[in-house]
């Protein structure tokens, strides 16, 4: 297991939207910081307590094939793999929370710098490795986006598995939030259920959300990324979220750098957030800045008062990289010559709505 360290990003005495006097996520080095690998990080409680950040396993995986001289794409698909095949991570994958039917419906898309070719998979049924079936949707075909019933063919047809999906775990959570949810619960609450919260105590509200983003750049300076989600929990069935929309879970510029999302993907695909963070990093921006000027056009869009949580991950083409988040708390993985740590994310307010 990779030795976890932190570094802080929390801003002293910050309790409304930061504006200019965020510093960089890394100093701009002379020699470029490459390969890396960073990845979105969320917590996995084990039942019997034990707790680890799931984005650690993907960069250090990721980080050790491109260091053997792996296409980027390739290192980041197996760094998610890992994730993906996790049965304790509810939030992708195998054992990834259901739709609100008890179905878990997968989105993923993946990104190559190098042929700016991508493709995705949106609401795939029994198929848990979706990042791999968005690969070959890329690869395979001039479509990019194949969804439901469509993309469980093609990965069939490819000698994909099919296979029940929802864990023992996470089909208790499902029932108790079935028998628990409410005449007043709807699917635009921001706030976790009573049921979630009494069907698993370690859940928040932001577990609700899950996904992983996984972004690198190898040592030449050729870039990639991948976006894998089981999406939000109890969604309605045939919801899609951000992750498998090329412009807004991942976009990928080999010419500037790669950016990825996970959180409310509504509030995301409202600013296409990912192309929005490479447009920016264009135009001379830092990884950070780029992600805080994306997450202050979603702030902006509630009225300084945005409702749900996102997180924002950039890298450029020199290995400078940042995680930023509208709310306070999060984190995300990375793996460099340095090692592998989860870092804190930058954020714009110190806590949602009450
Ligand atoms: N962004 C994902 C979605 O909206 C969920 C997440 O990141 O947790 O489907």
């Amino acid at each position: 297991m990779p030795k976890l360290t932190r570094r802080h990003f929390v801003l002293s005495g910050m309790t409304a939207i930061v504006s200019t006097r965020m510093r960089s996520a890394r100093a701009p080095s002379r020699s470029p910081n490459r390969p890396l690998a960073i990845a979105s990080a969320n917590r996995v409680t084990l039942p019997d307590g034990t707790v680890y950040y799931n984005g650690i396993r993907a960069t250090a995986r990721a980080f050790e094939l491109m260091r053997a001289g792996s296409d980027p794409l390739d290192a980041v698909i197996a760094g998610v793999t890992i994730v993906e095949d996790d049965p304790n991570d509810m939030s992708v994958g195998y054992g990834g929370l259901p739709n609100e039917e008890g179905e878990v419906e997968l989105d993923a898309s993946v990104m190559h710098g190098p042929t700016g070719r991508c493709g995705a998979v949106a609401a795939l049924r029994y198929i848990k490795n979706p990042s791999q079936v968005a690969r070959l949707v890329m690869e395979e075909t001039d479509h990019i986006l194949l969804v439901g019933e469509g993309a469980l063919r093609f990965a069939l047809s490819f000698g994909f598995q099919k296979q029940d999906l929802l864990t023992e775990r996470a089909r208790q959570v499902w029932l108790q939030w079935r028998r628990e949810r409410s005449e007043r619960d709807h699917w635009m609450q921001n706030k976790l259920p009573g049921a979630l919260r009494s069907a698993l105590p370690t859940l928040d509200w932001a577990h609700m959300t899950g996904t992983i983003n996984c972004l690198a750049v190898t040592e030449a300076g050729d870039l990639a990324g991948v976006t894998t989600t089981s999406g939000l929990a109890f969604k309605v069935p045939g919801r899609v979220g951000d992750s498998p929309i090329i412009g807004c879970g991942l976009y990928v510029d080999n010419d500037v750098g790669a950016a990825g999302s996970t959180g409310w993907g509504e509030d995301n695909i409202r600013v296409v957030g990912a192309h929005t963070v490479v447009e920016n990093m264009r135009r001379g921006m830092s990884p950070l800045q780029a992600c805080l000027d994306a997450l202050r056009r979603i702030v902006k869009l509630y009225g300084g008062r945005p409702a749900h949580q996102v997180n924002f991950y950039a890298i450029n083409k020199n290995g400078e990289y940042a995680g930023a988040a509208i709310f306070k708390g999060a984190q995300f993985a990375v793996t460099d010559a340095r090692g592998s740590r989860v870092e804190d994310s930058a954020y714009l307010l110190e806590r949602p709505p009450q």
